[in-house]
């Protein structure tokens, strides 16, 4: 999703409203034999098909109807904190808001299967109360015999254990019926008390299932009920198994009044007129996916249709944007770019997306509760809820930056984080890292006018400035001493340092072989989930074995900034470059020492010649052919600072017309010397110097003083804290520390 990080302010260096958006999101596999949207199936079609039971723990042994050619690749990973003893199939689910919009009542009927005899079936479960004597078992095999469970809230945490009266629940596959009833919520003020807030600065009321007043642009105002479910709300909408490692299909299903137009992630399957003037909608069997990722909403919305062709085998699809009431065209800007930024998303990934449509829920609130929203846009399988006020354009008006990137980054999550999954919430990363990265890529490529490379390379070293305090925390956390669910918080290293360090693994095994080795990730972990480990591999097939897990792992899973010192000195027709590295002097609490460094030189008469190596250890030499300057990091945008001998600094300079019209690079230099210069590495003479001989544009001029005043204010700021936004609601158990 995209976070907004009101409390905090990192700023990215174009604009706040741009890092407003911070998000999350998740992912999805395929149950057995679950009916998939017939639309844009093709690429995913044999995966579905064979990924019966995908969520299996290892030692469940290998899905039973596994293609031969899939059987090797594990897209599985253990729970956390629920037991994997008893896992998810088909979750059908039922709820029904009251008349004020207060509360509402639910009924699910689960096909699970207990893969060993457990002493109760555990599932989370937050402001949901069980209806007394109405939980049940029945055996798949022997439906007709009833089995009373009791359900018993833990001591510790957000679970409830389903327990028989007596005696064991045996092996095997089983329909578990629920029903509960359960709060819609409203307020930041109830749901967030002050203590609450004292702990968690980023709570808000916007989560489980919330109420919002759509208003038309009259200001006349109709309740709607949306759901948020990332990280750990879905839980306070229905019981389950809200950890990403349980992926299972949904068929949703509600009872709403009869005016309202509703939405969930699969097509809606039926409408019907009750008696009471409500209707029961259903939807669709969603392919298997995670709970954190379920999604309704109701509300008299607008609907703007239009419809999306496939670049990969000419077949349509339906899209809508859902809008207040009086306001579809406001998402006319949105759906044409929702309709590019598809596009590119299906020939990058040469995956279609396994749904029959495609929406997007823009909701506003009037009623104003929820200040304190805490995310802006959440990429919800096959239907992204975003905020309209922040995404939806007044006819006449410029969309703002916002608005373009909040769309392309949610898009870009339908494959990465719904398709393929992060395993656990402190690799969110993987999640949010691409979606990120995709959304200025895509911005860059389709609207040059909002999003540059020069503001990419700024964003880089805000990423810096913040990574060299005692504040960073590395991109992928150690839970260990962190807790558990409700990881995410609107971190920039989660986001952006992330971004930054996938660009740099770009630069060093080329676009060709990114693309790709991320091809190869999301079709082998397909409705699975993603590790690290998992990612880096499928890089290292696709470039060749090029050592991508050091380098992904150094820059991931330490903090701070790799500094590079480059000496080149020519004797006789050869140039030997010395290069060394070290921690970028910093304050981190856990400074890291030495990094594996993906490092291109340019150099050649014309500075237009490359090489590049791994630079594993804290110095190296090598040899150039000629007399030549050298720069380190070409393109600008590889996460290190670079600095030079006063002779190399010389001859780069020397050479700068070489790069006059390689704007991020001139701007890279520039701003890793006034990094340099803050840390007493370059005089003021030698920067002026620097400054002076690459002689910037005025347009990026202006962005640097621009970019440099919000560092400074961020340094003069003092501790800057990133919190963890942490809702411990589990009871957390020291995860192994095994490399995932
Ligand atoms: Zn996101």
């Amino acid at each position: 999703m995209k976070k907004l990080n009101t409390p905090v302010v990192h700023h990215l260096a174009l604009s706040a409203v741009m890092l407003a958006a911070l998000t999350a999101c998740g992912g999805g596999d395929s149950g057995g034999g679950a009916s998939f949207g017939g639309a844009g199936m093709g690429a995913l079609s044999s995966l579905t098909a064979s990924a019966e039971d995908p969520a299996k723990a290892p030692e469940d042994g290998a899905p039973s109807s596994q293609e031969s050619s899939l059987a090797a690749i594990d897209r599985s990973v253990k729970p956390m904190e629920l037991p994997d003893t008893v896992w998810p199939i088909n979750y059908k689910l039922w709820f029904r808001p009251d008349a004020a919009l207060k509360t509402f009542v639910g009924r699910g009927d689960v096909e699970i299967e207990v893969l060993k005899p457990v002493d109760a079936i555990v599932v989370a479960a937050h402001n949901l109360k069980f209806a007394n004597g109405r939980t049940t078992l029945r055996k798949l095999s022997n439906p007709s015999e009833v089995i009373a469970l009791v359900p018993t809230p833990q001591t510790l945490g957000d679970f409830v254990q389903l327990r028989r009266n007596d005696g064991q629940i045996a092996k095997g596959k089983y329909l578990l019926h629920m029903e509960w009833d359960g709060k819609i919520q409203f307020s930041d003020a109830e749901y967030c008390p002050p203590e609450e807030m004292a702990r968690n600065p980023f709570c808000s009321a916007a989560t489980g299932v919330f109420k919002v007043g759509l208003s038309t642009p009259e200001g006349v105002s109709s309740d709607a009920i949306v759901t948020q479910g990332e990280t750990n709300y879905a839980r306070q909408w229905f019981p389950g198994w809200d950890e990403p490692a349980f992926r299972h299909s949904f068929e949703i299903s509600a009872e709403v009044p009869g005016d309202w137009q509703t939405v969930s992630n699969a097509a809606q399957k039926s409408a019907v007129k009750l008696p009471d003037g409500y209707q029961q909608v259903s939807f669709e069997k969603t392919p298997s996916m995670p709970m954190y990722l379920a999604f309704f909403g109701g509300g008299k919305f607008d609907v703007l249709s239009d419809t999306f062709k496939s670049p990969l085998d000419g077949s349509e699809m339906p899209l809508r944007w859902f809008t207040p009431p009086g306001r579809s065209t406001w998402a006319t800007f949105a759906m044409e770019w929702t309709k590019v930024a598809m596009d590119y998303y299906y020939n990058y990934t040469g995956i279609a997306l396994p749904f029959k449509k495609f929406d997007t829920v823009a909701a506003n609130d009037s009623y104003d509760n929820k200040p304190n929203t805490g995310f802006g846009g959440m990429e919800n399988w096959g239907s992204i809820f975003e905020f309209a006020d922040r995404v939806l354009t007044k006819p006449g008006d410029t969309p703002t930056l916002y608005s373009v990137t909040v769309v392309t980054h949610e898009i870009a999550h339908q494959w990465f984080g719904d398709l393929v999954t992060l395993d656990w919430w402190d690799n969110v990363w993987l999640n949010e890292s691409f979606a990120r990265w995709f959304d200025r890529r895509t911005t860059i490529k389709f609207h040059p006018d909002y999003y540059s490379f020069s503001d990419y390379v700024l964003d880089k070293h805000t990423v810096i400035v913040a990574d060299l305090k005692d504040t960073a925390v590395p991109v992928q956390r150690n839970l260990n001493d962190a807790g558990s669910f409700g990881f995410i918080s609107p971190s920039i290293f989660v986001y952006n340092k992330g971004s930054h360090v996938l660009e740099t693994v770009q630069n060093y095994i080329g676009e060709e072989a990114m693309q790709k080795g991320l091809q190869i990730y999301l079709k082998d972990y397909a409705f699975g989930n993603a590790t690290p480990s998992r990612l880096w591999t499928s890089l290292e097939k696709a470039s060749g074995g090029k050592k991508v897990a050091d380098i992904g792992d150094s820059f991931i899973r330490q903090t701070g900034v790799p500094l590079l010192t480059v000496d080149a000195q020519c004797a006789g027709d050869r140039t030997y470059v010395s290069i060394s590295q070290e921690p970028f002097p910093n304050q981190n609490a856990y400074p890291a020492s030495t990094w594996t460094i993906p490092v291109t030189l340019a150099y050649g008469d014309a500075m237009e010649q490359r090489k590049t190596f791994v630079m594993a250890t804290s110095t190296t030499q090598l040899e150039l052919p000629g007399c030549t300057a050298v720069l380190a990091g070409p393109t600008g945008q590889d996460y290190y600072v670079s600095n030079y001998s006063t002779q190399s600094w010389s001859d780069l300079l020397a050479k700068a017309q070489n790069f006059a019209d390689n704007k991020p690079l001139l701007l890279n230099i520039e701003r890793d010397a006034f990094r340099l210069l803050s840390a007493g590495r370059v005089t003021q003479g030698q920067y002026d110097q620097i400054k002076g001989v690459l002689n910037l544009p005025t347009t990026l001029l202006a962005k640097t003083e621009a970019s440099q005043q919000k560092m400074m204010a961020q340094d003069a700021g003092g501790k800057e804290d990133y919190p963890h936004a942490l809702r411990y609601q589990g009871s957390l158990k020291l995860r192994e520390n095994h490399k995932r």
